[in-house]
């Protein structure tokens, strides 16, 4: 069962999975604005920036994740 670190909402859904991410780093450097390391490698999601301006960014971090572990939806 997968665990979870924190979503966001206006319209969109950013979710990490603690159970498969390997804390390689690669989110929180590429895109700070979006992902924090929480202190042992896993981030944490915390958007500082109006989503728009790091929309195509998080896509394409989404995706480079070597693990997979970043799941982005969207909401009503
Ligand atoms: S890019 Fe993926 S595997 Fe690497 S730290 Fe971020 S969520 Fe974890």
């Amino acid at each position: 069962m997968p665990q979870w670190v924190h979503n966001h909402g206006r319209g969109i859904k950013v979710k990490v999975d603690v159970d498969t991410c390997t804390a390689c780093q690669l989110c929180y450097d590429r895109l700070p604005e979006v992902f924090v390391d929480r202190g042992d490698g896993i981030p944490i999601v915390m958007l500082k920036v109006a989503l728009e301006k790091v929309y195509e960014e998080l896509l394409q971090v989404a995706e480079d994740c070597p693990s997979g572990s970043i799941l982005i939806s969207w909401t009503e």
